[in-house]
């Protein structure tokens, strides 16, 4: 998987995916990741890359030719039209399941905007789906496609030691993931559910199961009309809404 940034911060897209598990991927060559300054882009020779808005208004607008230009560089070298998407907070709101798909695709090209954001002609011309990471308003395009990339980078083959890393993970299966706990066995007079201590493999998925269905209730009680549930599920869920109606 290669992905390309189109920013006029690459410092800011460099300080991160240098650290940390990403950090680490890109320089096993597991996944490739190329920051790339639209500034380097533009054909004015004050190195400008926006302007003010046509009909008047508030701030200042990205110009479609550097984009553009960074675009085509891109694409000639990788010697294919990448997938294109555009960070904006008008795109669609980011879930897991989308970055699942993402995380197949062999290139994707990510657009940042900035100031007021982007001419729309050069939208029109390249971009392939618009993602927003919220519903509110960055400065920037950057953050989010720092979010994009990571959550994308780590479900690909190899970031990860193995792919039971994500697919327990909260909103792999629709589900917020059971309690975690580690050593010591009591904190501050706390103890680790005993359950976990027993070494009854059968026993420990069961009540880890049990955990994500409570918790996805209590904390994100929305996730449970878009997820998979066998009979059991079913059932135990069916306990807990009767418990909430008793009391
Ligand atoms: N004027 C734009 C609007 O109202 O839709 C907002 C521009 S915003 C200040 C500047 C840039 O930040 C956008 O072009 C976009 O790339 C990025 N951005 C802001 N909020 C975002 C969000 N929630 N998700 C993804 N990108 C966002």
């Amino acid at each position: 998987m290669r992905i390309d940034i189109a920013t006029l911060f690459p410092d800011m897209c460099e300080a991160v995916l240098g650290e940390s598990i990403i950090g680490r991927a890109r320089k096993n060559g597991v996944i490739t990741v190329c920051c790339h300054n639209i500034r380097d882009y533009t054909l004015d020779k004050h190195r400008r890359v926006d302007d003010s808005p046509y009909g008047g208004g508030m701030g200042m607008v990205m110009q479609a030719e550097p984009i553009y230009r960074c675009y085509q560089a891109v694409a000639a070298e990788i010697g294919t039209k990448p997938h294109v998407i555009y960070l904006s907070p008008q795109g669609k709101p980011l879930r897991q399941r989308r970055c699942v798909e993402l995380a197949k695709q062999e290139h994707l090209f990510l657009l940042c905007g900035h100031y007021e954001g982007v001419d729309e002609r050069v939208l029109e011309e390249i971009v392939d789906e618009e993602i927003s990471i919220g519903d509110y308003v960055l400065t920037g395009g950057e953050l989010a496609a720092l979010v994009l990339t990571d959550s994308i980078a780590r479900l690909c083959d190899g970031v990860l030691a193995s792919a039971e890393c994500f697919e327990e993970e909260s909103h792999y299966n629709g589900l917020l993931e059971y309690p975690q706990y580690t050593r010591p066995e009591v904190w501050k007079g706390k103890a680790v559910p005993e359950v976990l201590l027993s070494g009854h493999h059968a026993n420990i998925r069961k009540w880890r199961r049990e955990q994500e269905i409570e918790r996805t209730l209590k904390k994100r009680p929305d996730m449970l009309a878009d997820v998979q549930l066998d009979k059991n599920d079913k059932k135990f869920l069916a306990t807990l809404i009767q418990e909430q109606d008793d009391n």
